[in-house]
């Protein structure tokens, strides 16, 4: 996707105005594209007059993703190997705020700044450092591996990280025939299914009493969603241009249903190649809202089946009306504490090691 500020040369509220028009993004009315442009093209005039990075998840509404040029934008995984190396002083990161723990832990001499500190997950809030404690004393020696989406102090307790992009090739390269995995219970039974016996994986509830968590927003297809919406869009299995994509995080059954499953990467990178083919004309995905009008913009030929009405609250929190202040800020000279994740020396030390073996093993 060419994003807002990329395609700029000379930045006036007319040039952004155009480029967001240029975009032929569906899912932006003109209101939204008159009511909006002024704050886009002031976000866009301070990122670029303080070299500003800005990072933007997929789940971001467009014109929030568009604030970020095409190698600040991605998944988990891609945004923390964007963070690791960014160099400007500021990291402007519209996710949520475990992404933006990883992007301090990965970068500490930054400031890392996040435009509503609330913008929490369910994954990360509803499990913490105490429940992997809890793990490791049930199973001592097994390995722990941990879903990116987690706060700091919980994985300072593991021994590696992933995400859904890379969990089954690194619960391989992990030693032993053990591995505990935390928190995402979906996920904990996919990639047990995934590993086929390869590998025993053991989890939150798995005969034991421990916590564990669930996304709110994957948990909430059904299998008979997919059936009624594959009826509804004339994405039968039959049809080999027709693609029914799930996230990872969906329940077991629902990933039977796929057609692929995989990360927002691989879901997005599959497309691409179909597209490239000429061999794909209808898709649905089952994941948060935004990822598919972010890619309604980026594949205008393929017709999104838009049955969807799962938004991530919590990634609804990032706004632009939210993010500039913080441009501003920075402008000003005024006080980024209100934004900025702060965590301790001690804390990153011990979370980055996890993260740090991840992206070796997933390079
Ligand atoms: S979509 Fe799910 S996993 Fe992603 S931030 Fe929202 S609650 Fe967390």
């Amino acid at each position: 996707m060419e994003s807002s500020s990329s395609a700029l040369e000379e930045l006036t509220l007319e040039s952004v105005k155009a480029e967001i028009y240029s975009r032929n993004n569906p899912t932006l009315t003109p209101v939204d594209i008159e009511l909006h442009a002024e704050v886009v093209f002031r976000i866009l005039e301070l990122k670029k007059k303080h070299n500003a990075v800005i990072l933007g998840h997929n789940y971001m509404e467009p014109l929030v993703f568009g604030l970020s040029e095409q190698g600040e934008q991605g998944d988990s995984l891609a945004l923390s190997m964007s963070a690791a190396q960014a160099e400007s002083d500021f990291i402007i990161f519209n996710g949520v705020r475990f992404m933006a723990e990883t992007a301090k832990v990965l970068n500490p001499s930054k400031r890392v700044l996040i435009a509503d500190k609330s913008a929490g997950c369910s994954l990360a809030d509803d499990f913490g450092a105490e429940d992997v404690r809890i793990l490791k004393e049930k199973y001592p020696g097994v390995p722990v591996m941990i879903y990116i989406n987690s706060y700091a102090d919980a994985k300072a307790e593991c021994d590696v990280c992933c995400t859904s992009a890379n969990a089954e090739q690194i619960a391989m390269d992990m030693p032993g025939d053990e591995l505990i995995f935390v928190p995402d219970l979906f996920f904990a039974q996919n990639l047990e299914r995934v590993l086929d016996g390869k590998k025993k994986i053991l989890y939150p509830g798995k005969q034991n009493n421990a916590k564990g968590a669930v996304c709110e927003v994957h948990e909430k297809f059904s299998k008979e969603d997919i059936i009624a919406i594959r009826e509804s869009f004339g994405i039968s299995e039959e049809n080999p241009n027709a693609m029914m994509y799930v996230h990872w995080e969906c329940k077991p059954e629902v990933l039977q249903e796929a057609d692929y499953y995989g990360s927002t990467t691989q879901i997005r990178n599959d497309i691409a190649r179909r597209v490239e083919g000429g061999n794909l004309e209808k898709a649905f995905i089952a994941s948060e809202c935004e990822l598919t009008s972010n890619l309604m913009e980026e594949f205008p030929s393929v017709e999104f089946a838009t049955a969807c009405s799962v938004r991530c609250n919590h990634m609804a929190k990032i706004s632009l009306n939210k993010i500039k202040p913080i441009l501003e800020a920075i402008d000003s000279g005024a006080d980024l504490s209100q934004w900025e994740v702060v965590l301790s020396d001690s804390t990153i030390k011990k979370a980055s090691k996890p993260i740090e073996k991840m992206l070796s093993l997933s390079s």
